[in-house]
């Protein structure tokens, strides 16, 4: 009976493990949720990539929108809403500038053991921070630390709202040195994909100083630089 008992909990113990791991694939996975529209990249023959960028708006946002001027650039950069309560005017220049916003939850919790009216306070704040700024276009939904699980897809589906991750992230090591990170996005941006760099907090440096040499490699290379509702909408 003893020696049963410890098999049951070996395999106990492996189910646990499985359904763990499992989880937390399906919690990080980059092209699948339970619900809803999600898109990691576009499959298209064009040579089009959009530039993404995460979190804030912080006190960089002046020196991101210059070198975006520079470069003559279109980026999407997924807000917080708190962020942009706190920091207004740095939403309204990016508006401004003629980017796009999309909704990268209003206090960037992780949105995975969270309950339905968190879910709803966490978009919807943050809808309305980004339609405050005066950003009138469509406006997609990143989740932080691409994390997801039921509530999150659900609703956002409920609200025909599309889910946009993404398939090139050269800057998530945080000491990536912007050289590095410009080579590894030049070399897997495919047509259709979706870069993701963090310019606002952290390594942001670094990440801000890779993309001119992104923006010059790829177009070299004969690509294009569009919004996300561009590169989903066509
Ligand atoms: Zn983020």
């Amino acid at each position: 009976m003893r020696r049963s008992g410890w098999i049951g909990t070996a395999v106990g113990l492996v189910v646990v493990l499985l359904v763990t791991v499992g989880g937390y694939q399906l919690i990080s996975a980059r092209s699948y949720q339970l619900a809803g529209e999600l898109v990691d990249r576009v499959d298209t023959p064009q040579k089009v990539v959009a530039l993404t960028l995460d979190d804030g708006p912080s006190d960089r946002t002046p020196e991101v929108l210059r070198v975006l001027a520079d470069l003559d650039v279109p980026a999407t950069f997924y807000l917080n809403g708190r962020d942009i309560d706190a920091r207004p005017e740095h939403a309204r220049s990016i508006v401004e500038a003629g980017h796009e916003l999309g909704n990268h939850t209003y206090t960037h919790r992780r949105m995975v053991f969270v309950s339905p009216g968190v879910v709803r306070e966490e978009v919807e704040k943050t809808d309305t921070a980004i339609r405050a700024a005066g950003y009138q276009g469509s406006i997609t939904f990143r989740p932080p630390y691409g994390k997801k699980l039921w509530f999150l897809p659900k609703y956002l589906s409920d609200h025909d709202r599309t889910t946009v991750m993404w398939d090139v992230e050269p800057d998530s090591g945080v000491t990536a040195k912007a050289a590095t990170i410009a080579e590894q996005a030049v070399r897997e941006t495919r047509p259709g994909s979706v870069i993701l760099l963090h310019v606002m907090y952290g390594n942001a440096a670094e990440s801000l100083a890779a993309i001119p040499r992104i923006v010059e490699d790829l177009r070299a290379q004969g690509y294009r630089f569009v919004t996300v509702s561009e590169l989903i909408g066509g």
